[in-house]
């Protein structure tokens, strides 16, 4: 059976580039459900989409989505409908409307089974927000990777290269998708009793993937 590392966490926390790191010392493939989720806003945003109870609308666009994650050059990119949208979907307007539509069921199903799909084929480290409290139950390590508020925003805004002044404009967004992240009734963020707490507000990124590379190694070998 293929190993599987989960990486789950409020927005912000670093989970991205975490996990990133760690696949890489683990030699494992990486999996960011978040860009899933992401790609799929862009097409709603796309489509015009700001109406979320349209089930049979939202059914039939999931019918005819197709959503890949190929490496380019030795970096993961994500394809919408063939198209290469790694970078189109870190645009704040993604960042808006990502928790509404990633609380829909059944966007919630279509994903979920595609990571599991990806699961059977690969030893992962995946990133997310619901892995190990739903989408893999049985994960090899549970991490949940948290940080202060204030310093998840800060490192947003250094990440996006943005002004200073647009601090409270990241901080609201942050606390406007946990809240929604963690109160929705389908697979809610949150932390599973077996899950490793990991809080990086006081740690160098060299120092959170040592300890989550070591809590690995001592787990799986
Ligand atoms: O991880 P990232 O911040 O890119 O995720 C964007 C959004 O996708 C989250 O705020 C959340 O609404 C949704 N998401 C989710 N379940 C996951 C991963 C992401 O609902 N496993």
């Amino acid at each position: 059976m293929p190993k599987v590392v989960v990486i789950d966490g409020p927005a912000g926390s670093g989970k991205s580039t975490t996990a990133i790191a760690l696949a890489k010392k683990l030699g494992y493939v990486y999996l960011d459900t978040g860009a899933m989720y992401r790609a799929l806003t862009l097409k709603f945003l796309n489509l015009g989409i700001k109406e979320y109870n349209d089930e049979k609308r939202i059914r039939n666009i999931l019918d005819n989505t197709s959503i890949e994650i190929k490496p380019v050059d030795d970096v993961l990119h994500i394809f919408l409908d063939g198209i290469d949208v790694t970078y189109q979907i870190r645009s704040n307007e993604v960042d808006n409307y990502v928790s509404e539509i990633s609380a829909i069921d059944s966007v919630r199903d279509f994903m979920q089974e595609k990571q599991r799909h990806i699961a059977h084929e690969y030893n992962i480290v995946a990133e997310g927000r619901d892995l190990g409290s739903y989408v893999f139950p049985d994960a090899d390590v549970k991490i949940f990777l948290t940080a202060d508020l204030d310093v998840r925003a800060k490192r947003r805004l250094l990440q996006k290269n943005a002004f200073p002044e647009e601090f409270n404009e990241f901080r609201n967004n942050l606390t406007k998708r946990d809240r929604i992240d963690s109160s929705r009734k389908h697979s809610p963020l949150k932390k599973v009793e077996d899950a490793i707490v990991v809080d990086t507000t006081n740690l160098t990124f060299d120092q959170q993937v040592e300890k989550i590379y070591s809590i690995c190694k001592k787990k799986i070998g």
